[in-house]
């Protein structure tokens, strides 16, 4: 298959184009800055090719768009407009793109996150909850989603991603360090949902997204095991053999990370119904054999 990669470059792209290019697939990895490309069946495009271009990317099977600002960073007013505008800028270049190839993709994946649900402890949420509006990821999210819409494709997934737990790149890393230093602990109340999900998984039922045409609309990717972060904590500190018992108030995580601290202190609980509906086949469905894999491989 022929697939473009937006934001290819990140910590999930990488983990993709590294299983697509062992899958023999032709990949085209599309970013800011032209990419250093060590396989014949990779390509380096940046976004200027292909606004003058775009016939760069006919016949393309799949394009799936992760790029987007770094929301781990203070939301600044800078900040915010970077995280807003990277998304509907980037998820608007796919669809001017789209529109001017012959050659339609079979499926567009675009990103999108959990935040669309809003925050609560008590709900659950699946692909048919409502959207909720209560804090500013949430707006950025539902602005996201309406620019995939607009994208001129018969299929377009829109990729509501979980915290995915990888040892290299995304928020665990960060979520680990104390208790490696032997300080881990519940954050805040510890009553807050960490919908999370193991990197291999992301990029299992990416594929498994692409090779199922009748997946469509929005798909939750989160592991069907969401856990309170404090029961998180705890089976962190089970598998790496440290102890989990100091906690981080909350005023401390507000002074820490300011506006971001509201989705390290709330969460959401989101299983991924449509995923369990089409029969995918989580490898990692609960977190310690997940933990074990990321800290003992
Ligand atoms: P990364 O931050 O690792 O990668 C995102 C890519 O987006 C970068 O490699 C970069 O590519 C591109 N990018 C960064 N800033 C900008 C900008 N200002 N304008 C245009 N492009 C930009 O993200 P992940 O791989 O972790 O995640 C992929 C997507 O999934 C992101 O949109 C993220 O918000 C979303 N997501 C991820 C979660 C996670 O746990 N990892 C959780 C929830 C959502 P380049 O420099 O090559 O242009």
């Amino acid at each position: 298959m022929k697939i473009a990669i937006a934001g290819g470059s990140g910590f999930i792209g990488q983990h993709l184009i590294e299983s697509f290019l062992r899958d023999q697939h032709e990949i085209y990895l599309i970013s800011r800055k032209k990419q250093p490309t060590h396989d014949p069946s990779l390509t380096s495009l940046t976004w200027s090719d292909l606004a003058l271009t775009p016939h760069l990317l006919e016949g393309v099977d799949a394009i799936i768009n992760l790029a987007g600002e770094s929301i781990n960073q203070r939301w600044t007013a800078d900040a915010k407009h970077r995280i807003l505008q990277s998304r509907l800028e980037t998820t608007g270049q796919i669809a001017d793109l789209v529109a001017k190839l012959t050659r339609k993709p079979q499926v567009i994946i675009n990103a999108s996150g959990m935040s669309i649900y809003g925050l609560s402890e008590t709900a659950t949420f699946d692909e048919t909850s409502p959207h909720v509006h209560d804090h500013f990821l949430s707006d950025v999210v539902e602005q996201w989603e309406q620019a995939a819409h607009q994208i001129p494709a018969t299929r377009v997934v829109t990729l509501r991603v979980g915290i995915v737990l990888g040892m290299d790149g995304g928020a665990f890393p960060k979520m680990f360090m104390p208790y490696k230093l032997f300080v881990g602990g519940k954050v805040g109340s510890g009553r807050q949902w960490l919908s999370w999900i193991h990197v291999e998984d992301m990029v299992r039922l990416i594929q498994f997204c692409i090779e199922n045409p009748q997946i469509t609309g929005p798909v939750n990717g989160t592991a069907p095991t969401p856990l309170r972060n404090d029961d998180f904590g705890r089976v962190v500190g089970q598998v790496a053999g440290r102890p989990h018992w100091l906690p981080v108030p909350a005023f401390m995580m507000k002074l820490l990370f300011g506006e971001l601290s509201v989705l390290l202190l709330q969460g959401q609980k989101v299983l991924p119904q449509k995923l369990l509906d089409h029969g995918f086949q989580f490898r990692y469905p609960t977190l310690e054999p997940a933990l074990h894999h990321l800290l003992h491989h």
